[in-house]
């Protein structure tokens, strides 16, 4: 095996309960899982054209090659240890193990963007069974960086959820020209992932900015993505979630504002795949 596939760039990894996801399929809303937060994102400055999205919840994720990994040391203390990046696949299959307890669902895989790291989650994939991790996998990206056919063949194998993260034009991660050819991949991605079955649903950050006309055209085309035969791909509705206050006054979402996007996003898709996501875990203060 080559030996740098073998090695990762990991922010932290910790136990704690999916805060986010609402109530569709694919959403692992609620569930205990064991988060492993990649280091280093696609979308983070000045990176293909882009500047970071302005509500991002883990800017330190957005570094490459952080040197320093955070490790839980008991599932639920909030206590980390530190040790040094990059680490080994077997290594990664360890520390997942340490964490365990019987309550958890899935592993989530998120980041920054985990899929940057796509040669080292081919290659613990890989050795996945011999790992003995017990649990279904669960990914969170941006959906901008796509697998190749191969590689999701043993994505598949492994993974079962999928959340999308689909940026409107109100996050204002790039100019009109670029934002249309990011959305046209995160909604490429969507088509792959679910042509796979893998689980997938698509995260939208809403804010006061929020146009109805990116509402219809991610709809549109999320209406039109099948799985399993049928047209049943939901889209997670989360309001930004802010603290820095003049940003507050700026992108918060009014109820109205908030209803007015279901009652659009109902114009193409069922109420069962049509939901409310929230950042619970901020709300409870967990990790
Ligand atoms: S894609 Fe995700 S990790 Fe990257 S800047 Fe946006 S919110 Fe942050």
């Amino acid at each position: 095996m080559n030996s740098e596939k073998s090695k990762t760039y990991i922010m932290e990894i910790f136990s704690s309960l999916q805060g986010e996801g609402g109530s569709l399929n694919g959403s692992c809303f609620g569930k205990r899982q064991i988060f492993v937060r990649f280091s280093g994102c696609n979308l983070s400055n000045k990176i293909e054209n882009v500047s970071s999205c302005f509500w991002c919840d883990s800017p330190s994720a957005q570094i490459f090659k952080n040197p320093i990994v955070r490790i839980e040391e008991k599932p639920g203390s909030g206590k980390f240890k530190k040790r040094n990046n990059p680490i080994e696949s077997h290594d990664l299959a360890d520390i997942i193990k340490s964490l365990y307890t019987k309550d958890v669902h899935s592993i989530s895989f998120t980041g920054g963007e985990p899929l940057c790291q796509l040669d080292f989650i081919e290659s613990f994939l890989e050795s996945f069974d011999q790992y003995r991790i017990e649990y279904p996998l669960y990914l969170e990206t941006n959906g901008t960086i796509i697998p190749t056919n191969t590689q999701m063949q043993l994505i598949a194998k492994y993974f079962k959820y999928c959340c999308c993260d689909i940026k409107d034009r109100s996050s204002n991660i790039a100019n009109n020209i670029e934002w249309h050819k990011i959305i046209d991949k995160e909604l490429k991605f969507i088509e792959k992932f679910t042509d796979y079955n893998i689980r997938t649903f698509a995260k939208l950050i809403v804010t006061s900015k929020t146009k109805i006309e990116d509402i219809d055209l991610i709809s549109k085309r999320l209406a039109n993505i099948e799985y399993n035969g049928k047209n049943d791909i939901g889209l997670a509705i989360q309001p930004v979630f802010l603290v820095d206050e003049n940003l507050k006054i700026k992108y918060t979402i009014n109820t109205d504002h908030l209803n007015q996007i279901f009652y659009r996003v109902a114009e193409y898709l069922s109420p069962n795949n049509i939901s409310l996501s929230i950042q619970a875990h901020k709300y409870l203060n967990l990790l």
